[in-house]
């Protein structure tokens, strides 16, 4: 079987050319093809060796993940279906904004996590998705949408807010990071490059040291007794740890804050009384809000919180001093939206979540 040149991040290619008895630098050109020019044929890459191209021609390929469907929404956000193998698919989702395009990554083919209100985590866990799988997303959206008027790639900014749990696919999602941050990939700033987490502690740390970026983190919930139903994993890293970890990941982060996403669940984690108890949970940690309406998918078990619920509920972390934002929700009548996610899962694990809470 051919090598995938995107399985390597700038550190893995060097190593593979050198094991080729090629030069390191030989790296930094194949990079520049690969994710600035956008090539995937080695027989057009004309400033490389010839007796180099026709040797990669032998071994090595280009190759982002298969296509299965295309969906096109009103409001243009574009989502892509992507054949990950063995019956299973993964989402990934462009949204096209003015001042910058963002998208949407997936990490995982389903989640194990069991989150109450996602429908990804309903479909449970089938396996981690390699470095390909990951920057393939970003170099297949970028492929189909072609560069602007200016020669850049239309994706600004990246969250890793698709399928799965980011950090627990660590390595893979640290390899893809760096191909994003790289000045031979895409160059992107790390303040554009965001992970979010259910709040998996100990890979916070580790993220912090080895590749920071803007971390949002999936919050839900003003108090451990909730977030244990709402957010599983919580009863294996409570509030305290999680909110502690923000803070350490805070001295090295690209930005000074944390994001802390709050799914609006009608009647559930949306009373004003919520509101103020996740202001004293969150006096220490500096950090901003982003509200999202629920996101209902076949079979879920609540309803969106009511517009002004959201209102006041924004109300008054604004008047406790916290910036808040409200996230639009985009792309919905192609179920492109948060949550929405479903791609196809064969679940190997069943209830995962189970096992994970008792390790
Ligand atoms: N596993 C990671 C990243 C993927 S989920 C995490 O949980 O953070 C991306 C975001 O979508 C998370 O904040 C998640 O809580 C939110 N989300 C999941 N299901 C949703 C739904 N049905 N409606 C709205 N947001 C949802
Ligand atoms: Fe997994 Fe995130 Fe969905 Fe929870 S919200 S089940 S962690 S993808």
């Amino acid at each position: 079987m051919k090598q995938n040149l995107l399985d390597f991040d700038a550190h893995g290619l060097a190593a593979y050319l050198t094991e080729m008895g090629e030069k390191p630098f030989r790296a930094r050109q194949l990079m520049r093809w690969i994710y600035k020019v956008g090539e995937s044929d080695f027989a057009a890459m004309t400033d490389i060796a010839a007796s180099l191209r026709n040797k990669m021609l032998q071994v090595a390929e280009i190759r982002p993940p298969t296509i299965m469907r295309e969906a096109v929404s009103e409001d243009g956000t574009c989502k892509w279906l992507l054949d990950v193998g063995v019956g299973n698919a993964v989402e990934t989702v462009y949204i096209p904004e003015e001042t910058r395009g963002t998208l949407c990554v997936s990490t995982q083919a389903g989640c194990a996590l069991d989150c109450s209100f996602c429908s990804t985590g309903k479909q449970g866990f089938n396996r981690n998705l390699s470095v390909a799988e990951i920057i393939g997303q970003l170099w297949w959206a970028n492929h189909q949408l072609g560069k602007n008027a200016e020669g850049n790639w239309p994706i600004s900014n990246v969250v890793m807010m698709g399928m799965g749990e980011p950090l627990l696919n660590f390595d893979n999602t640290v390899s893809a990071l760096r191909l994003m941050l790289d000045d031979h990939g895409y160059g992107l700033s790390r303040r554009r490059v965001t992970v979010s987490t259910s709040g998996i502690v100990p890979a916070m740390d580790r993220l912090r040291e080895e590749c920071p970026v803007a971390l949002a983190i999936s919050l839900h919930a003003p108090n451990d007794a909730l977030r244990d139903v709402l957010v599983p994993i919580n009863q294996k890293y409570p509030l305290k740890q999680l909110l502690a970890a923000c803070n350490r990941y805070l001295e090295k982060a690209p930005r000074d804050f944390v994001t802390f996403e709050y799914v609006m669940l009608d009647g559930i984690n949306d009373s004003e009384q919520q509101a103020r108890e996740l202001l004293r949970l969150v006096r220490d940690v500096p950090c901003k809000f982003n509200l999202i309406p629920f996101n209902p998918f076949p079979q879920s078990p609540y309803r969106r919180a009511k517009p002004d619920a959201i209102q006041r509920f924004r109300d008054i972390l604004i008047q406790g001093g916290i910036t808040t934002t409200l996230r639009k929700t985009r792309g919905d009548d192609i179920d492109a939206a948060c949550g929405q996610l479903a791609g196809q899962v064969q679940d190997k694990t069943k209830r995962t979540m189970q096992r994970i809470v008792q390790i």
